[in-house]
């Protein structure tokens, strides 16, 4: 990694003067729950702005215990109150094996990687683990829905029950 031309890239942006709002909470009461996938821009998918929407990423964008903590922080104290999981077409969590990890894995058996078996599997469970925390206001708008990285469409999700 190029560290210096990462640090002189964030000059150049400085010097462009961003328009960084100044509030910190988001201003569309949004939080966007994906996946950490290098082909996936969530604000340039849905057309926000910087200071629009909390983005929480992961492996997957699976809803983890820590994402609830975000979303518990981004509700109770960022007044965000809509919900959206996006997952994604051929995401390296779709049959993950920890066991293909080239990385040293002590304590691995104890970490659970939250695989997936199916993008429609994963959100119908990973939604329900939203609607039923009782850190996400009852009040809260959520949706699903599936990015396809070969098209840049997004399909909306709806389970099937
Ligand atoms: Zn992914």
């Amino acid at each position: 990694m190029n560290w210096q031309q990462l640090w002189k890239a964030s000059e150049h942006y400085a010097a462009g003067s961003p328009s960084i709002p100044t509030a910190g909470a988001p201003s569309q009461h949004l939080a966007i729950v994906t996946c950490m996938d290098a082909r996936i821009d969530p604000v340039a998918v849905f057309g926000l702005q910087l200071g629009q929407a909390h983005v929480m990423r992961n492996a997957g964008g699976r809803v983890s215990e820590d994402v609830i903590r975000s979303l518990a922080v981004s509700q109770g104290a960022l007044g965000t109150r809509a919900i959206l999981l996006m997952m994604h077409t051929r995401c390296g969590m779709l049959g993950f094996d920890p066991a293909s990890l080239k990385a040293p894995r002590a304590g691995a058996e104890a970490m659970d990687f939250l695989p997936l078996v199916s993008l429609e599997g994963g959100l119908r469970e990973d939604l329900a683990k939203l609607r039923e925390s009782p850190w996400i206001h009852q009040d809260t708008a959520i949706a699903g829905c599936i990015f396809d990285v070969d098209t840049g469409r997004v399909i909306p999700f709806q389970p099937a029950n």
